[in-house]
This record gives structure tokens, C-alpha cells and sequence, in this order.
């Protein structure tokens, strides 16, 4: 919705100056970290819910953005562009001041505090957990299963897990919300939300709709 206000010129008494600006409910745009990986499905789902979406490349594409997602792909690879285009650091600022941030699979693994893995990509910390890269194997065991999310009253949540990683402890703040079997795949802590799966390679979209309820606390 626009509001118009006018403003009484003072130099021209005769005339108007009319300022418009948009009030609440502003559409939020959700950025998706665009570097490498399954950016165009999460922007699809993302569009299907009615949000606005932003590919984030640099620093300048950040600052439209109201929350960001981090997709999967290969951490090491997404790590590195981080710090190369100096996003890294600007995301962790960000997060610090509530700002909401969904990190799948790969992303998940940067948002992590705590890394198992031959191979520790370059990664943001801000998580209170710890991510075992590859933990279920090779592209090979790569699988799709139904999770249950009780405290989103979700039973059959469908979810991709390609290459995945696990998340093996949850400290502090963080809180499970999702096992598969035994492993934690689902984590939130405050405005941070880390998914070992990939919902958007399978049409869900009820966990993106969660991640845009973040947008209001
Ligand atoms: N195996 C990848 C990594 O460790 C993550 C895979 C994915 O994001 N689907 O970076």
C-alpha cells in the first residue's frame, strides 16, 4: 500500500510537494546465495509461496535482501566465494543483528561452528553444531525419505539427501527440529536455520513458508 503525504512548499505558497512512500506489510525479498549450486530451485519454490527473490553474488546484492538462503552445492567451492567477494564477513555481522539465514546441505556446513571432514572449507561459524561432511558416503547413497517436524506439526515432509551431511551435536541455543533415523538433519538457533536435506529438489515448499514466518519474529 502507498501512502501520499503533502508537504507545504514554502518557497512556492501556492504549490505542493507531493512525497510518496510504502507503508507495512513491505514484500520481503529473500536472496539466495548464488555462487554455485541449486540456486534456481530454491528461486522456484521461493516464487511459488509469493516471495521475492534475489541471486547474491556481492556485497551490494546483499543489502536489498531481507533474509538469505544458502543452497546446496559444494562447500568448498561456495566457501571460497564467500570470502573471495568479502561476503563472508558481512554475513556474519548480519546474522548477529537477527537477520534470517537458511543454509541446505552445503550451506548448512558453512553455517556450522564445528566441521568433520578430510576437507574444512573456508565457512561462516555461526552455529552452534557440528556437521560431518559426506557422512553417509558417496553420490551413490544418495537417498529420499519423509521427515516428521512435530513442533511444525509436519509428518511427511519430502526431502533430498544428496551427498548429505549429518549434523553429529547440537550445543547451546540450537535446537533439533528433524531426525532421520537417528541423525539430526534439521536445526534452528534464533535466526539461523540449517537443513542436511534439500527440500526444493523435491517441490516441497513447506519449509521455505517457515523460513518466510522468520522473517516476522
Ligand atoms: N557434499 C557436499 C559438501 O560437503 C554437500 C552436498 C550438497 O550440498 N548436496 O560440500
Amino acid at each position: 500500500m502507498a501512502i501520499k503525504v503533502c508537504i507545504a512548499n514554502t518557497q512556492l505558497p501556492q504549490a505542493k510537494a507531493t512525497v510518496t512512500f510504502s507503508t507495512l506489510p513491505m514484500k520481503k525479498t529473500i536472496g539466495v546465495l548464488a555462487f554455485q549450486g541449486g540456486v534456481i530451485e530454491h528461486k522456484k519454490i521461493l516464487s511459488q509461496i509469493g516471495a521475492i527473490t534475489k541471486e547474491v553474488r556481492s556485497i551490494q546484492d546483499l543489502e536489498t535482501c531481507n533474509a538469505l538462503i544458502i543452497p546446496g552445492g559444494e562447500s568448498t567451492t561456495i566457501g571460497f566465494f564467500l570470502q573471495e567477494s568479502g561476503l563472508m564477513k558481512v554475513i556474519q555481522q548480519k546474522a548477529k543483528e537477527n537477520f534470517p539465514i537458511w543454509g541446505t546441505c552445503a550451506g548448512a556446513i558453512l553455517l556450522a561452528k564445528h566441521i568433520k571432514a578430510d576437507i574444512i572449507p573456508p565457512h561462516l561459524g555461526l552455529m552452534d553444531i557440528t556437521v560431518e561432511r559426506n557422512a553417509y558416503g558417496r553420490q551413490l547413497s544418495s537417498f529420499e525419505a519423509e521427515l516428521e517436524i512435530p513442533e511444525l506439526k509436519i509428518k511427511d515432509l519430502q526431502a533430498a539427501f544428496i551427498r548429505a551431511p549429518i549434523i553429529t551435536s547440537v550445543l547451546g541455543k540450537a535446537k533439533v527440529l528433524a531426525k532421520h533415523k537417528n541423525d539430526i538433519v534439521l536445526v534452528k538457533e534464533g535466526n539461523l536455520l540449517a537443513s542436511t536435506f534439500h527440500p526444493e529438489l523435491v517441490g516441497e515448499t513447506r519449509l521455505h513458508q517457515y523460513f518466510l514466518e522468520l522473517l516476522k519474529s
